[in-house]
């Protein structure tokens, strides 16, 4: 997915739980969406950070981001772990459905994938979708 679909599905996620963000907490959501594409350095976060890691591995598997989740919810608070979780996880949730897949568990090798390529109509399509409820739910 494009990186505008990941933000605007964190912030619909976190509709549910949250009724209002500071605008740290804001920037956090929307850091943590990002967050995993960390690794692509074709990414927002990739051109800036330039991580020696290969895309879709490490920082698209729970074995990192639970632990660094823990360490936010240890230094920051719950709030922030929350956030975290929910800015972090509905990005891999939405990488599931997309062709190169994600593998939850890497280094296991267990892949879980879908049809939806990045940047193609239906990543549009799901942008729209997500923005329509994000405004009027
Ligand atoms: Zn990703």
């Amino acid at each position: 997915m494009i990186w505008l679909t990941h933000i605007v599905f964190a912030f619909l996620i976190a509709k549910f739980f949250f009724v209002e963000f500071n605008v740290v907490q804001a920037l956090l959501l929307f850091f943590s969406a990002l967050f995993p594409d960390i690794d692509n350095k074709n990414s927002l976060l990739g051109k800036m950070f330039k991580l020696p890691v290969k895309h879709r591995t490490i920082f698209h598997s729970l074995i990192l981001i639970l632990p660094v989740a823990y360490l936010i919810f240890i230094f920051a608070g719950a709030v922030y772990f929350k956030i975290f979780l929910i800015g972090s996880l509905s990005h891999l949730f939405l990488d599931c459905f997309n062709v190169s897949g994600v593998k939850l568990f890497y280094p296991l090798r267990f892949r879980i994938k879908g049809p939806i390529r990045t940047g193609s109509f239906f990543d549009y399509l799901l942008l729209f979708v997500f923005l329509a409820f994000l405004i009027l739910i």
